[in-house]
């Protein structure tokens, strides 16, 4: 068509009685309130979906005359007042409120929350998956905890993309620019009433980003955006696209939200107590507290000693070349100046990165070393970490360094489907929303009437099933695809008639999720499948990175193989996983089928939102299941025994995947009895999610958080950092000091070892050690007792052994005197390790000796 299209939008007036829509369209609390989501969507259906279920896109496009309309109807005003005190009711802050933590958090306490992602909901597209939704979950709840917390990310003009997927299963990836007017966010203002701008040193020029926030209940998300007329074109650039463009992107994205972060909080006059990385892309933000302190007068390493103390890191990433790291002089272009106003050298900042004399500056390494506080997010993720990030603390064994867990959960609000809310209100009782942790809360799940419990089940389905109906339709049509082949494919996808056996595999297609598992003996999978009379679905949806072609690989695979004659309707593949569709399939689907390479699953959240909704898990013992699986509330697939080459490690969990299906999933569905449903079957799913709700659910992470992590931390702030940092100084000194004499330390044993005693008899213990410079108390030294590995019990105790005296000739003795309380075999070995009492975590000099 010829000539210049300008583009107009007309904005409707919002009337007086509806004011407060625009309220509630700029607090991301509708993303976990379903009734404020379906007040907008009254407005207008079709525009909700257009819009993507924005209710801020709502209110700039709705007719006017519709506007009237509602205005008017008082089942619309009704239904808006409703929402409008649960609304007020969940901001109203009570007049008084314990502060949780152990110590407790103090009222000037603040947490701040840096991620590169963030995924609350659809309508603010700036996450890619897992950690997004996590962070976002995080946030939310913080707000429901009312946490002193705020949230720290960057802007993106380009979430990320769209997928949708051709005929012959190619991955077709379209990213749409996001429009900020759109989306739940708004520029802060400063006390001069502008927009808060913000400069970060770039080589040869300052980069500007522009402050935005989003609303997240009680919480506040500071959003940075470069995409400003200030900025030249390049630099406007910089967070275009979530995880986009190369290295030098990649590390502008870097120092934008951890420099920047940094400085976007305290221009807007916050103060943090504690400080949160949530994964490796925020690990920046340690040098600019640095460069700060060290702008105050510390030196270097009391910076270090002051920022760490206060700093918690959560890795996610269980492969080490999903660390993300950067090559040095890539890093020291970037820093260059910060080691020019700071006078730090280049080998003491990109040594900040370096882990096993590598010449890469490694963001984990940085992350580790500028923070107290470490933790993976599943107990066998911890493990993995430990071991990854050794090097750190070469001298202690991975399984005592300082790397602990927080396993991961998930904001039961906004996953948990509406149809469960009246049946909870009325058999756990109301307020149950509030005792997400209360195991007795759950277990009263038992007296909800069998029937009810498989009929909401089932409407579960029919409504996903609906949703899939519709975008496979979309799909062939776009793929032309015949409309008669269309029944064909959709013939087990029945909403009328929800009662196939419905599998669901969604999430990223990354190669070690092994999303092709399933096919792995297509003979045997073709003979699960063609059980006329127990007919199974199998619903697959994800997006592979851009630049994964192994991942759009099996995108192909999946495609080919559901179009072949006899797995036609029984797999379908859907587009564009996001968190629309996320929801409604782990709720929907019958079984939720995970089956990642051990020990590769960090943790994986996704099988815990279906198990909150009463779907069933089965999935291979790794990440969060090895932790929720209890025997009797899923299936397990138990990892193959190690030393099996890939293929055959896949063909043995395919045979145990295959054999739990045929064996136990299926027919437990279709044991159908007179009551039409399958009593076991519900059984299980109401142990399901009484076994899970209570452990995996926010309330508890948070809480964790909390209890272990942000309130020691702001205790350790305040030791630090009192009297101009002498703490954080003291810790400093001290540090420098032990560690020049480590290496002269020695131990020896003085007293004759004995062997065999009786019960009762008192062994004495002395050591000698040679201090080399260290004063007695520099140190502890301790006697480790374990039991033999045959017996049963495999408790580790200690004894700390006391100074006594100098020896002659040099040395000093530490003894102690000991009862055994138990008999039996045991074994003991004798260490020494530096400590003091300003120390955060025992080991985390990462020094120890052994005699
Ligand atoms: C929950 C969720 C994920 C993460 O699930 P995993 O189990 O970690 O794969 C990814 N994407 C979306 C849209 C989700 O809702």
């Amino acid at each position: 068509m010829p000539g210049t299209r300008y583009p107009l939008e007309v904005n409707p007036e919002i009337p007086p009685r509806l004011a407060r829509l625009e309220e509630l369209a700029s607090n991301l609390w509708y993303s976990w309130d379903r009734p404020t989501r379906s007040l907008f969507a009254r407005l207008n259906l079709r525009l909700w979906r257009a819009t993507n279920h924005s209710p801020k896109a709502m209110l700039k496009r709705v007719d006017q005359y519709r506007l009237k309309e509602v205005a008017d109807d008082p089942i619309f005003l009704d239904t808006m007042n409703r929402v409008l005190m649960a609304y007020d009711a969940y901001h109203a802050t009570p007049a008084t409120q314990e502060l949780p933590g152990k110590p407790p958090l103090e009222s000037t306490d603040l947490i701040a929350y840096f991620c590169a992602e963030f995924g609350f909901h659809e309508s603010l597209p700036i996450y890619s998956g897992g950690l997004g939704i996590l962070s976002g979950d995080h946030c939310k709840g913080a707000s429901d905890l009312r946490l002193p917390f705020v949230a720290v990310g960057l802007l993106y003009r380009q979430g990320y993309f769209q997928q949708t997927i051709d005929r012959d299963g190619k991955q077709h990836a379209h990213f749409a620019d996001n429009d900020f007017d759109d989306m739940p966010i708004e520029p802060v203002h400063g006390a001069d009433g502008r927009d808060v701008l913000i400069g970060i040193d770039f080589p040869g020029r300052t980069v500007w980003a522009k402050v935005w926030q989003a609303r997240v209940g009680n919480t506040r998300l500071y959003l940075l955006d470069t995409d400003i007329e200030k900025n030249n074109l390049a630099d406007r650039d910089i967070a275009h696209q979530l995880y986009g463009g190369d290295r030098h992107t990649r590390i502008e994205q870097e120092i934008l939200l951890g420099v920047g972060g940094v400085r976007a909080l305290h221009a807007l006059g916050l103060h943090p107590t504690v400080w949160h990385i949530n994964e490796g892309h925020a690990a920046f933000f340690i040098l600019e507290r640095i460069r700060d302190l060290m702008d105050q007068g510390q030196s270097f390493a009391t910076a270090l000693e002051a920022a760490a103390a206060n700093t918690v890191f959560t890795t996610h990433t269980a492969v080490p070349a999903g660390h993300d790291h950067f090559a040095d002089d890539l890093v020291m272009h970037y820093f260059d100046s910060f080691c020019k106003t700071t006078g730090l050298d280049r080998t003491t900042l990109l040594s900040m990165g370096h882990t096993g004399g590598s010449n890469d500056f490694n963001m984990t390494a940085l992350a580790l070393r500028g923070s107290r506080f470490h933790n993976g997010v599943s107990r066998i993720h911890s493990e993995v970490s430990a071991r990854i990030c050794s090097d750190l603390w070469p001298q202690v064994e991975a399984a005592e360094n300082p790397m602990d867990y927080i396993t991961n959960a998930v904001h039961v609000p906004s996953f948990l489907a509406t149809d469960w809310y009246e049946t909870f209100d009325r058999y756990l009782g109301l307020g149950w929303q509030h005792r997400h942790t209360d195991e007795a809360c759950w277990s009263d799940i038992q007296h909800i009437p069998d029937q009810i419990f498989w009929s909401i089940r089932q409407s579960l389905k029919a409504q996903l099933l609906h949703l899939v109906c519709n975008r496979v339709r979309q799909q062939q049509r776009r793929n032309q695809g015949s409309e008669a082949h269309l029944d064909r494919l959709l013939r087990f996808a029945d909403p009328a008639n929800p009662t196939v056996l419905t599998i669901g595999f969604a999430r990223r297609f990354a190669t070690y999720k092994r999303a092709t598992l399933l096919f792995n003996n297509l003979d045997w999978l073709h003979e699960i499948l063609f059980d006329t009379q127990h007919p199974v679905l199998f619903l697959f949806a994800g997006k592979a990175h851009p630049a994964d072609e192994p991942g759009q690989q099996l995108i192909r695979q999946i495609t080919e193989l559901s179009r072949q004659r006899e797995f036609e309707g029984r797999i379908l593949l859907l587009e564009d996983y996001d968190l629309h569709l996320a929801r409604r399939l782990v709720a929907g689907v019958d079984v939720w089928l995970n089956n990642p390479i051990y020990p590769l699953e960090a943790s994986g959240t996704s099988g815990m939102k279906a198990a909150i909704n009463g779907t069933l898990n089965l999935s291979v013992l790794d990440g969060w299941w090895g932790e929720g699986y209890d025997g009797k509330n899923g299936w397990a697939i138990r990892p193959a025994a190690e030393g099996l080459d890939s293929a055959q490690r896949d063909a043995e969990e395919a045979r145990t995947l295959y054999e739990l299906l045929q064996d136990s999933v299926i027919p437990m569905y279709y044991r159908n009895t007179a009551l039409g449903y399958s009593p076991e079957w519900v059984a299980m799913a109401k142990h399901s999610i009484a076994s899970i709700m209570p452990r995996f659910n926010m309330r508890r992470m948070v809480t964790e958080y909390t209890e272990k992590f942000y309130a020691p931390a702001a205790a350790q702030w305040r030791k630090y950092a009192g009297e101009n940092f002498a703490g954080a100084r003291q810790v400093a000194e001290w540090k420098t000091r032990v560690r020049s004499a480590w290496p002269g330390v020695h131990l020896r044993r003085l007293d004759q070892a004995i062997s065999r005693i009786r019960f009762g008899e008192t062994l004495r213990f002395e050591i000698a050690v040679q201090l080399n410079g260290l004063m007695p108390e520099d140190l502890t030294v301790e006697l480790v007792f374990t039991r033999p590995r045959k017996v049963a019990s495999t408790k580790v105790w200690h004894h700390v052994l006391c100074h006594e005296q100098p020896l002659e000739g040099g040395g000093h003795l530490f003894s102690c005197e000991l009862t055994p309380e138990q008999c039996g075999k045991m074994e003991y070995r004798v260490r020494a390790y530096p400590s003091h009492a300003l120390l955060t975590h025992p080991f985390e000099m990462g020094m120890m000796l052994w005699l």
